[in-house]
């Protein structure tokens, strides 16, 4: 059984991240997907909404794991016996960072390996934070997030003020 965490802050789950865990899933048996509590960086959903959104969002899925944690990730992931942890890796400014995380998570502890996935195209520019800057000012975030992420942030910021063409046309 290969066991891989995902660790993320996950403010809130987009369908970039959806798409990392469903591809992984051609890779490894059972993706745990680590929530991290992440206080520092002010969340603003509540961990156990952000573990909720994920959870709905695999319902049917029994190889997809969601949980929160706060403590070191390499820690973390041999407790859950896994011995990979997956990231995402968008674009050229993601590089230093990840790269930092990975080669300090490899000093903690040398049998964990950290696997990168490459993006959908569809998806390479989209964050959690663009998404909520985006729905802060009315934008229409349809087709970025999960439908119950939407109405989660409709009911925070108010709904989008009208649908451009692009998203009408389903791009
Ligand atoms: P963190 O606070 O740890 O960066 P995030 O929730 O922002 O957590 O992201 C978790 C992981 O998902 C990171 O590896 C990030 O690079 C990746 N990720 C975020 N957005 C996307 C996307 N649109 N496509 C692919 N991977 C992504």
């Amino acid at each position: 059984m290969k066991l891989a965490i995902y660790p993320g802050t996950f403010d809130p789950i987009t369908n970039g991240h959806l798409y990392i865990i469903e591809r992984s899933l051609a890779i490894f048996d059972n993706v745990t997907v680590a929530v991290a509590k992440s206080p520092k960086k002010q969340p603003l959903f509540s961990v156990e909404r952000r573990v909720e959104f994920i959870r709905q969002a695999f319902a049917d899925d029994p190889r997809v794991q969601v949980e929160s944690f706060d403590s070191l990730l390499v820690e973390y992931a041999r407790a859950r016996g896994a011995s990979v942890v997956l990231r995402g890796l968008r674009a050229v400014s993601d590089f230093e960072y990840e790269l930092q995380m990975a080669l300090m998570n490899k000093k903690l502890e040398n049998s964990i390996e950290t696997v990168f996935m490459m993006p959908s195209l569809r998806y390479i520019f989209l964050s959690s934070t663009i998404v909520k800057e985006a729905a802060t000012f009315g934008g229409d975030v349809s087709g970025l997030v999960p439908d119950h992420v939407r109405v989660a942030l409709a009911e925070i910021f108010g709904p989008p003020h009208g649908t451009n063409s692009d998203s009408a046309r389903g791009e």
